[in-house]
């Protein structure tokens, strides 16, 4: 669809697209601040302009309807660009993660058919290495903070700055249809091959309005308010950066994008830039606060939400102690991501401190215009008791529609008109979802079931414990059994044994918190517990480790 001409009499045709999201802070917030690091200041006026720019590059370049372009680059003003230029123009924002392996990126790039890359220079050395197992690739523009361009040997079309510099601040957007193709990326999952996920305008900008009704209308400890001052911690490559960036553009909120997330960096911003919101997996934030630093400064500003795994309650009492106001929300690649959140209902919101600090560790209450349910293997509904545990399927405006290019791993995500999403859960009667592990990392003992999450929870609350895994570990008697791996708190080194472990656990078993077959026989103190490309505890590698 490119413009089109209305006759008298008939209505607009509102489409439900990216570009619509802009409207608003065209007025409301035309001098609000974009910045990047410490090199870069502008206000949204300039980020409109640079969208329409990098628009003229990009259709100049030979960018039609379809095609798709490969953003390759750290966290940044121009990754925010690129999240409005390249589907506003309606070709297909392809977010590439490059912590994956070099055949993983030639996997994914020629999967997803990418037409041009945008690329960091940092990251050139990849691409010359791959450059010529890309079967699609056509052209490369380049990102250098320093302006200057790098030697290579590669066909660049010019360096990324320059390219806007030369090109018209005017750009006729398209007129598209809301189902047009505005997003992809592949998911990290840990087996076989990276699969696709896709999402359509009409997506991203429903689940923009429902990231924006969950923060702001709710009492959500974190919610996100045109107050905010907002710096994602959560890689722009890893569900659109949870799809905040479209939400906080929409409001016209200050936005801080770090680009490559360096410690020194990014305290410095939080603090010099009086970022409040934030949102990040839980080991990004255990970084933060194990750090000696975060006790010397003032965080009681910043409020994070943690998804991407589970919230466990040790890390959130030790981030509560420092001022910072933690939730937990839950998601997936195939669910753009939100599905749920940890919000108090209208009989807690006077509930004392520590009791509500149970609520925010839940997985949460479906967002907006999302519906979850539990079913067992045959897809029956379980029932919301809080003690049942099945796989939670969920039904929202904003799933993927299946993997690109892949009918069968499509036809195992959607069944019965439900989303499967792998993860065992239950519901309680209040309607908080608990995700007690991944399908695959369930510990089975003796017939039944382990919850790795449960465990690894209560062990974040021993006073020694950094981080903990449990993994199931083959067992003759019992098919498997739970082990435990933990990280020490500093100066804990020479205070705790294993076994003062096990006799914790044991105690929480007495206490009537884990079953007693869940208390595991095995625990080793290690230095580091192995992480996935986004930062998430790797049970695949654990199990590789301890089979
Ligand atoms: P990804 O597609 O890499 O974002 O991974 C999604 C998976 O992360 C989900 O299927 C869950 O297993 C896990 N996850 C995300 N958020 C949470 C949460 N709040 N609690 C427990 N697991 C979570």
């Amino acid at each position: 669809m490119s413009k089109r001409v209305y006759q008298p009499g008939e209505a607009y045709d509102y489409q439900l697209t990216i570009g619509q999201l802009l409207e608003t802070p065209k007025f409301y917030a035309p001098n609000q601040e974009i910045v990047y690091r410490d090199k870069l200041r502008y206000t949204y006026k300039d980020l409109f302009v640079r969208i329409n720019q990098l628009a003229n590059v990009l259709t100049d370049l030979g960018i039609k309807q379809g095609d798709t372009v490969c953003v390759f680059d750290f966290d940044s003003h121009r990754y925010l660009e690129s999240f409005f230029a390249i589907p506003m123009i309606g070709a297909v924002m392809h977010t590439m993660n490059w912590r994956l392996s070099p055949e993983q990126i030639i996997y994914t790039m020629n999967h997803a058919e990418d037409d041009l890359v945008i690329i960091h220079k940092e990251f050139l050395p990849i691409l010359e290495q791959i450059k010529d197992k890309l079967t699609t690739l056509k052209k490369i523009v380049v990102i250098a903070d320093d302006g200057k361009m790098p030697e290579t040997k590669l066909n660049i079309e010019g360096e990324y700055e320059d390219l806007l510099g030369k090109a018209s601040p005017d750009f006729d957007f398209p007129d598209l249809d809301e189902n047009t193709k505005a997003s992809t990326f592949y998911t990290t999952g840990t087996t076989g091959l990276p699969k696709g996920v896709y999402f359509s305008h009409r997506q991203l900008v429903l689940h923009t309005l429902g990231l924006i009704s969950i923060g702001g209308c709710y009492d959500s400890p974190t919610g996100l308010s045109v107050r905010d001052v907002y710096m994602p911690l959560t890689p722009m490559f890893h569900v659109h950066a949870w799809g905040v960036p479209y939400a906080a553009t929409m409001l016209g909120i200050k936005q801080v994008y770090p680009g490559k997330y360096e410690p020194a960096m990014l305290l410095k911003l939080l603090l010099e830039e009086k970022v409040t919101f934030s949102h990040c997996v839980p080991t990004i934030l255990q970084m933060l606060v194990g750090s000696p630093v975060a006790k010397q400064v003032d965080l009681s500003h910043w409020k994070v939400i943690i998804g991407g795994a589970r919230l466990p309650k040790g890390l959130a009492k030790a981030a509560t102690e420092l001022g910072i106001t933690v939730q937990a929300a839950y998601g997936m690649s195939e669910t753009c991501p939100l599905v749920s959140i940890s919000n108090f209902k209208p009989h807690m919101f006077e509930w004392d401190k520590e009791k509500q600090l149970d609520i925010l560790v839940k997985t949460g209450i479906p967002a907006p215009m999302v519906k979850v349910e539990i079913v067992d293997p045959s897809g029956n509904p379980l029932p919301h008791d809080g003690k049942v545990t099945g796989e939670l399927v969920i039904r929202a405006p904003w799933l993927t529609p299946g993997y690109f290019k892949d009918p069968e791993k499509s036809k195992d995500l959607w069944r019965n008109g439900w989303l499967h999403t792998g993860d065992v859960a239950y519901i309680d009667e209040e309607g908080y979802i608990q995700i007690t592990d991944r399908i695959k990392d369930v510990i089975k003992s003796g017939g039944e079931w382990v919850s790795s999450l449960d465990l690894e929870n209560l062990m974040s609350m021993h006073e020694a414990v950094l981080e903990a895994a449990a993994i199931g570990i083959p067992d003759e008697k019992w098919g498997e059994r739970p082990m435990m791996l933990v990280t020490l708190k500093p100066g804990f080194e020479d205070k705790v044994k294993e076994e003062d472990f096990k006799e914790y656990m044991k105690k929480c078993a007495e206490d009537g918190k884990i079953p007693k077959y869940g208390v595991p026989d095995k625990y080793v103190i290690v230095d580091q517990i192995p992480k996935t490309s986004v930062g998430k505890i790797d049970k695949k590698e654990l199990r590789k480790m301890y089979h």
